[in-house]
């Protein structure tokens, strides 16, 4: 998941897209959101809310996905959320070196949109959404 195509992931995070069909992945009939994750692609932050990088899952493809993707195979959960909000970035951070060449200082790190000290050395590399009303549906 981490090396989901940038443009790509930023769209479906944008537009609340599939990950694996590129369709829109809200439920019409409810309208919550499934959302499959693993520990590696979630941090929680609170009772029901956490922050994830990965895409959500249309119901349609959460089958495809869960056959396919080797990260799901080994540990996943699924979840239905009710909104999200956008929370910041995966980055890699520099520092200028002596003939001002970019130095990296730390990979992959979450950024907030209000760490703005941070913002002239970060790179981004995904976006970050948190989730709101999360309720775990399996396994
Ligand atoms: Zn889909």
């Amino acid at each position: 998941m981490r090396k989901l195509n940038t443009r790509r992931q930023w769209r479906c995070m944008n537009k609340l897209l599939c990950q694996v069909c590129g369709g829109p992945a809200v439920d019409p009939e409810s309208p919550l959101i499934p959302w499959l994750l693993t520990k590696t692609v979630f941090e929680r932050t609170g009772l029901d809310s956490g922050r994830t990088n990965a895409p959500p899952t249309c119901w349609n493809c959460v089958p495809t996905a869960l056959e396919q993707c080797p990260m799901l195979r080994d540990d996943f959960t699924l979840y239905t959320v009710r909104s999200v909000e956008t929370a910041g970035v995966l980055a890699n951070l520099y520092r200028p070196g002596i003939f001002r060449e970019p130095i990296p200082t730390a990979h992959n790190v979450f950024v907030p949109w209000d760490a703005s000290r941070y913002h002239p050395r970060t790179l981004a590399v995904a976006k970050v959404l948190e989730l709101h009303g999360m309720k775990h549906v399996g396994p």
